[in-house]
């Protein structure tokens, strides 16, 4: 995950925790305050606040020392909130912009974006990949 832009980070929403969750236990199997913490780089006392939100609305269940495991409807959020950030990620990176700015940008994009939007961007991103001479121009008009 690129850090240490200047720009201050926006606060981690509701789905950012969620999304945490998802990549921590499935990069190590478990997820407690202390790593969601550190993935968000907000302080344990805001996450526990927050994953006790989470919790009551269904979203996650927390077992002290135990960690957090994902409700069905948690995990279907996380999951999609992944998918937004891969496909805005792409898209962003077809049309030249990368690194922080591109960070930045997809993380509050992500939160905005609905269905039929994304989908249609995911449309345009596929017809671009197959059709690499289409991208080249585009990234060279828009690059001008
Ligand atoms: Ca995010």
């Amino acid at each position: 995950m690129p850090r240490g832009t200047s720009k201050k980070q926006e606060t981690p929403r509701a789905e950012d925790y969620l999304e945490a969750v998802y990549h921590l236990l499935e990069d190590k199997g478990y997820a407690n305050t202390v790593d969601v913490s550190e993935r968000l780089e907000v302080k344990p006392p805001t996450v526990s606040n927050m994953v006790a939100k989470l919790a009551a609305r269904g979203y996650l269940l927390h077992q002290p020392y135990r960690g957090m495991r994902l409700t069905e409807s948690g995990e279907k959020i996380a999951r999609s909130v992944i998918r937004r950030h891969e496909i805005i990620s792409e898209f962003l990176s077809m049309i030249g912009v990368e690194g922080g700015v591109a960070y930045e940008d997809t993380e509050g994009i992500e939160h905005h974006v609905q269905p039929t939007t994304i989908y249609r961007i995911e449309r345009l991103v596929e017809f671009l990949r197959r059709n690499p001479s289409h991208l080249a121009e585009i990234k060279k008009y828009v690059s001008k």
